[in-house]
């Protein structure tokens, strides 16, 4: 997808508000925000790699009044982590991460980019912690297929590290 490739959309946004759809792992759970949604970045750090037990989250943010939840509101599990200011919702039944709120953004709701499966009207342009970016994060490097294992691809170490493939699977 190019830089501006969802340039036209925002332009017409005011006039075609439609609402975007998301959802959890198991359905249960289903909201949708306003389009297009007002940022969407990645967020490198500690709280929200574990939050995700994932290399990074990658987050739109949604204005409150812009967002709602259309089913499943019972299933919503809230954490708060009282040093941090925040709330994190998750899917009592499956586990998927839903929403993330701040104390200091009370009217942006934060949602993981991935619980959306059309456009949101807004890339991922922006870094959260990027100075937490683990080293075995995956960031794009070239990939070649591994011998004898269709349909898997590694990256080459490029600290010309032995690698051991035998004991991966
Ligand atoms: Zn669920």
């Amino acid at each position: 997808m190019s830089a501006n490739s969802e340039a036209p959309a925002k332009r017409k946004a005011a006039a075609t508000a439609r609402p975007v759809a998301g959802q959890c792992l198991c359905g249960v759970v289903c909201f949708e925000i306003d389009y297009p949604a007002r940022w969407a970045w990645h967020d490198h750090s500690s709280a929200s790699r574990r939050a995700h037990g994932a290399a990074y989250a990658t987050y739109v943010g949604s204005w409150r009044k812009r967002f709602r939840v259309i089913k499943g509101m019972a299933a919503i599990t809230r954490f708060e982590d009282k040093a941090a200011r925040t709330t994190r919702s998750f899917c009592a039944r499956c586990g998927t991460p839903l929403f993330y709120e701040r104390a200091r953004s009370p009217h942006m709701v934060n949602i993981p980019r991935a619980l959306f499966q059309s456009r949101t009207g807004r890339q991922p342009l922006y870094h959260i912690a990027i100075e937490e970016l683990q080293e075995w994060t995956y960031t794009g490097g070239p990939l070649a297929p591994l011998k004898g294992f269709p349909g898997v691809v590694w990256e080459r170490s490029k600290k010309n590290k032995r690698v051991d493939n035998e004991g991966l699977f």
